[in-house]
């Protein structure tokens, strides 16, 4: 077990395939999203990780898992579009639930979802969940526990978290999954950025089709979302804005007045130190 643990770490620590020079349309959906912290990333090159722990790890793979299992039923369904990857030939190409591949025949295929991109106005590049053909709904899949609602929804847990008599506090994890009646804000706007990227790269759709699954009790819930460009105005106008700067070595300031995610790249690094001659 210990040693499956530190592979976990490990390997996360080792894992740089996610590009760091483009906006990721999860980072500027958050509400806290620091744009200074993002342009400071992009023009220096140099990513400031977060550490993980095993735990935090596991919830991420926990959510891939996810993914996998509603895209591939998806997917059986007839249902799934998008970029498909050939793991014997490592073709790829855009199909409607392929059961081979085009170029060699290979039933061993892998979904490589929807990639949207506008980097020349925007900088901005991400992969949706999923295209469901048959309703013009892109895919969005989420895995939701306590610390999802603590995160992006506090109100709803505040709603459901009850204080005992001696003081402690404890949260009602049934009403809180029963009054979970929309996606949380910051996932809506995640949502839209696709929405509003995939409608400007032409692929032909009317809204967002969310899957919620609770990691309390694995029910599931599922919202539609239309698109609305105005919901995420200000956030485009943010990336736009980095967009413009990049390269000028002029930051834009901090929302918060500085935070936890700007602030490792603008503290001035101590001063080289004197060597001192002992005579
Ligand atoms: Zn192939
Ligand atoms: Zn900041």
């Amino acid at each position: 077990m210990s040693e499956a643990r530190a592979h976990v770490i490990t390997q996360h620590q080792a894992d740089t395939s996610r590009r760091q020079d483009i906006i990721h349309p999860s980072e500027m959906a958050k509400a806290d999203w620091c744009p200074r912290a993002t342009y400071l990333r992009i023009e220096t090159g140099v990513h400031h990780r977060k550490t993980f722990g095993f735990q935090t790890l596991n919830v991420f793979d926990t959510g891939h898992e996810a993914h996998r299992k509603w895209q591939n039923r998806a997917w059986q369904l007839g249902w799934l579009e998008g970029n498909f990857k050939c793991l014997h030939c490592a073709h790829i190409w855009w199909a409607v639930s392929p059961a081979s591949c085009d170029g060699c025949s290979s039933t061993a295929l892998e979904y490589a979802e929807v990639p949207v991109k506008d980097i020349a106005g925007f900088q901005i590049a991400g992969h949706a969940d999923g295209l469901l053909r048959p309703i013009r709904k892109l895919l969005e899949i989420k895995t939701v526990g306590e610390g999802t609602y603590r995160f992006e929804y506090p109100r709803l847990l505040a709603r459901h978290t009850l204080t005992l008599p001696d003081g402690s506090e404890m949260v009602d994890l049934k009403k809180v999954w029963a009054d979970t009646r929309t996606p949380f804000p910051s996932h809506i706007r995640q949502g839209q950025i696709y929405m509003w990227l995939a409608r400007k790269a032409g692929i032909d759709i009317d809204g967002m089709e969310y899957i919620y699954e609770s990691k309390f009790n694995q029910d599931v819930k599922s919202f539609t979302v239309q698109a609305n460009p105005d919901a995420i105005a200000d956030r485009i106008a943010m990336a736009h804005d980095i967009k413009q700067r990049l390269g000028t070595h002029n930051p834009p300031p901090c929302p918060h007045g500085g935070c936890g995610d700007c602030a490792p790249y603008t503290e001035t690094p101590p001063p080289p130190r004197r060597r001192h001659r002992t005579t």
